[in-house]
């Protein structure tokens, strides 16, 4: 295959890795792969290399790297550099704006906790034996009422981070929306939950920046569902704060 014919292969397989690339590693890792079959290398900008094009060719993944080149190889290079760099870039946007806006699809802006949208989504594919802690705030409102709105906005972030630290690796924690946040507990029966809750009271008594409690309804999904066991948590919630507020009651 003729140099022309080579190049042209080249680019083609590098703009298709940038298309399907999912990280700026990705995109980094095929630039430096297309730099090498075209005949050059790639060395650390650090180094000052000899026979370097100026051209960082790292997309933000670690050191800047710049390609390196000598003879005929060199001269292909500086043609098609700029061209390729220019599409890896647009890559690099568009990855970025993809995280970007899958966060914001699934997270809250307030507490950076799961939002709604996913939590009801976990919800539905929780499995019979896994536990639902459905957790509110008590007299939240006379936090804004006497305090302030932002004052009652650093409450929720707060009770998130407390949520947050007690959590185990594989749980969900997410505020529904106000000052309601569930506690998702795969494969945790309601012992290991009210454990959980003991905890978060714990840590919560430590760190909150006002004296407010909360209460929970836990219950433990059944053949009808996370859904269902949403619904019948909040109903146990209710019987909490029915029943004088700052406790757990199971469904
Ligand atoms: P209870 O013990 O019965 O749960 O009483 P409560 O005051 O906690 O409950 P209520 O539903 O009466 O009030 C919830 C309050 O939460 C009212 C609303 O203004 C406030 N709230 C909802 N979302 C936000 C928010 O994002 N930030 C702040 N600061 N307040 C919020
Ligand atoms: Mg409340
Ligand atoms: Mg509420």
């Amino acid at each position: 295959m003729g140099t022309t014919d080579n190049t042209s292969s080249v680019l083609i397989a590098t703009l298709r890795s940038f298309l399907r690339a999912s990280s700026p590693d990705a995109v980094a890792a095929a630039m430096a792969a297309a730099v090498r079959a075209l005949g050059g290398d790639v060395a650390s900008a650090a180094e000052r290399p000899g026979g370097s094009i100026p051209v960082d060719i790292s997309f933000g993944v670690g050191e800047p790297q710049l390609p390196v080149a000598t003879g005929p190889a060199l001269a292909r290079l500086e043609r098609i550099l700029p061209g390729l760099v220019e599409d890896g870039r647009v890559a690099v946007g568009r990855i970025h704006r993809a995280a970007y806006l899958q966060t914001s699809a699934t997270s809250d802006p307030l507490t950076g906790l799961t939002n709604r949208r996913l939590a009801m989504r976990v919800l539905s594919r929780l499995a019979v034996g896994d536990t639902v802690m459905f957790v509110d705030l008590d007299f939240f409102k006379k936090v804004n009422d006497t305090l302030g709105h932002e004052a009652g906005d650093g409450v929720l972030r707060s009770f998130g981070r407390s949520l947050q630290a007690v959590a185990r690796a594989g749980d969900t924690v997410a505020r529904l929306g106000g000052e309601e946040f569930l506690l998702l507990l795969p494969r945790t029966g309601i012992d290991g939950a009210l454990a959980a809750a003991e905890r978060l009271r714990t840590q919560w008594a430590a760190t909150r920046p006002q004296p407010v409690t909360f209460s929970a309804g836990v219950v433990t999904v059944a053949h009808d569902g996370g859904i269902s066991a949403l619904r019948q948590a909040d109903q146990a919630l209710y019987r909490a704060k029915q029943a004088g507020r700052d406790r757990v009651e199971v469904a």
